[in-house]
């Protein structure tokens, strides 16, 4: 495991993906703040399970909770005044006219990343880390590498800054990330981001799969599914010691 060095800021949503960054964060960075977002989502639960996993991740691993620095929630209800998307307003989940899912909700990541770059600005912090993914990708074009590394270079530039923008996940299928969540933290781990991560566009926590909680037909629920299934064929295959 690499030794820990400097600070880092987790764009951290309360998602599988975002909790896994956090504890691959946690085994990389003397202290790890995280940022959270506001942004008119249609389900408060999302903001709910994040508390839940910041209060619960610091029990996985010996270590793990004095590594983890302040969190800061921002608002952003502009993405709702902006316009209507899948996210933020009851409309149908279905692929736009452009090839876009209409749960897209365009301009977010890139935001999300320019507001946490200037909160870290302010907290001394270098290292920006998020989980977005370009693999399993849901068709959305600012979770892929080239946009990210062109954030970098803007943000480097616009803020006179050194900041390195971290994607752990960007080349691994979803089978991959439960993977890394298992060797970064564990089964504890595992079974934290199965309980206590949320992914379901519908916002549905009360119905417990294999996989976690959601309503089971959504984007995202798919997802999440056929991750977790291709995991646990893999460990069948190759058995628990890979
Ligand atoms: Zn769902």
């Amino acid at each position: 495991m690499p030794s820990c060095d400097g600070n880092a800021l987790v764009i951290f949503s309360g998602g599988q993906d975002s909790t896994t960054c956090l504890g691959w964060a946690l085994n990389r960075f003397r202290t790890v703040a995280t940022i959270g977002f506001h942004y008119g989502q249609r389900h408060d639960v999302e903001m709910q399970c994040r508390q839940d996993v910041l209060a619960a991740i610091g029990d996985v691993r010996p270590g793990w909770k004095a590594h983890l620095g302040t969190d800061t929630v921002v608002e952003m209800g502009l993405f709702r005044e902006l316009g209507e998307t899948a996210l933020t307003h009851d409309v149908a989940i279905e692929m736009g006219r452009n090839g876009l899912p209409s749960t897209f909700v365009p301009g977010r990541n890139l935001m999300f990343l320019t507001a946490a770059a200037a909160c870290a600005y302010r907290q001394g912090i270098r290292h920006l880390v998020l989980g977005v993914c370009e693999t399993d990708f849901s068709g959305y074009p600012d979770c892929r590498d080239d946009a990210m590394k062109a954030m970098q270079v803007a943000l480097n530039l616009g803020m006179e800054s050194r900041f390195v923008v971290h994607t752990p996940l960007m080349w691994l299928t979803k089978a991959q990330t439960w993977d890394m969540a298992r060797d970064e933290g564990g089964q504890d781990f595992v079974e934290l981001v199965l309980e206590r991560s949320h992914t379901c566009y519908k916002g549905v926590r009360d119905v417990r799969h294999p996989w976690g909680y959601g309503c089971g037909t959504c984007p995202a629920c798919e997802l999440r599914r056929a991750g977790w299934d291709a995991y646990v064929v893999g460990h069948a295959v190759h058995g628990e010691g890979r």
